[in-house]
């Protein structure tokens, strides 16, 4: 009979039958088949409850992870095997003239497309507490990883592949140091000193944190409370990684373009060489391939560019359009970032020429930074 029950479910689902039209059925049919229940979210197991909780600066919806992640298990037809989860949190800002901030927590199962939302928050600030916006999340996740899913009579296991974050919601979500202040970075214990009006971090070969000394709070100056998350039985350090979007594209690609557009007379470009550059990304316009999500366009709106489009610069047009246009010096510190993100970025690249030399080249990246653009330039961003 569970077959049975399972079977219809599918069917269901997969036909997206409407819950009403799918209870009118279930009406229909209960005079000839009485086990069947009479409602739609009976059948599915749907019957989960949207709660509403008021924080102290607004108010949340928690949807739920299990009832997202079934409804995928179905879609996409997975049989068996481990649904690794990517989850990503941010804030939103709703309107320009009021302030009203979303605060959603994403969900992603590695091998499938669409992503899913497990809880929204809307509020005129940040999520506050913390504990309380995290608390339904964490305890269903935790319940999940303990006994995994549970769909269609098999049992799916459930991990944790990563939490991605940009810097400042990663500080909030583990109770630590923001990413401008002292003892901020989230992988090595660099103080930082204080240069030219900012927290810059200089060394490179600080010790590294590790999952045991973030729990046991050893370095004070590094934590400002104890993460809502150390509930979860995961590496706190490793889990949230140094993503390329965040510290690559929108940060040190975006910071290299504004230095040569308006920072110091040393490195700044003049200005009929940024016409240059500008005229260059507008003629290969037309030979962008489908694939990328945007086009390329002129440094004049440089200021509105997405990080797909930093991207474009960093592993694929940088090392054409920026050649013979600015200073030798400065175009081979660029492709040592070049070719370091790109070897990370392709495993067969990875695979010939390993991570040993993207790491040499990228720590040479770093150290060239001081020299060519001045110690302030060794913030957060490049550091990572
Ligand atoms: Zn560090």
């Amino acid at each position: 009979m569970k077959v049975a029950m399972w079977k219809k479910m599918l069917w269901a689902i997969k036909g997206n039958v409407s819950h009403t039209n799918l209870t009118n059925l279930l009406h229909i049919l209960h005079t000839y088949h009485p086990e069947l229940p009479l409602d739609s979210r009976t059948l599915l197991d749907t019957s989960f409850n949207i709660k509403h909780v008021s924080l102290e600066t607004g108010g949340f919806v928690y949807f739920g992870i299990k009832y997202c992640l079934r409804n995928l298990v179905s879609k996409y037809n997975a049989f068996s095997g481990v649904l690794d989860i990517t989850f990503n949190i941010d804030g939103l800002p709703l309107f320009n003239s009021r302030n009203v901030q979303l605060w959603p927590i994403w969900g992603k199962v590695a091998n499938f497309e669409s992503p899913f939302v497990v809880a929204v928050f809307c509020g005129g600030a940040k999520p506050s507490p913390l504990t309380s916006y995290l608390s339904d999340f964490i305890q269903e996740l935790k319940h999940l990883l303990k006994n995994g899913l549970l769909f269609s009579e098999k049992t799916y296991s459930i991990s944790i592949h990563s939490f991605v974050c940009d810097a400042p919601v990663k500080a909030f979500l583990k109770c630590i140091k923001t990413h401008n202040g002292y003892s901020g970075c989230e992988r090595c214990l660099e103080p930082g000193e204080y240069f030219n009006g900012r927290v810059v971090l200089t060394g490179i070969l600080a010790p590294k944190r590790n999952n045991r000394l973030f729990r046991m709070q050893l370095d004070e100056e590094h934590h400002i409370g104890i993460s809502p998350l150390v509930d979860l039985p995961i590496d706190l350090v490793i889990k949230f990684p140094i993503d390329y979007m965040h510290f690559g594209c929108l940060g040190v690609m975006r910071k290299l373009i504004n230095v040569w557009l308006s920072g110091s007379l040393r490195t700044r470009l003049s200005s009929s060489k940024t016409k240059e550059i500008s005229r260059r990304l507008e003629s290969i316009k037309s030979c962008i391939p489908f694939e990328f999500n945007r086009k390329t366009r002129s440094l004049l709106e440089v200021s509105c560019w997405k990080a797909t489009e930093f991207r474009t610069t960093l592993l694929y047009t940088g090392p054409a359009i920026f050649r013979n246009i600015v200073d030798m010096t400065v175009y081979e510190h660029f492709l040592l970032l070049h070719c370091g993100f790109t070897i990370l970025l392709c495993k067969k690249h990875l695979d010939n020429l390993g991570s040993l030399l993207a790491k040499q080249l990228l720590d040479n990246f770093v150290k060239h930074s001081e020299t060519l653009y001045g110690r302030e330039c060794l913030v957060y961003n490049v550091h990572m």
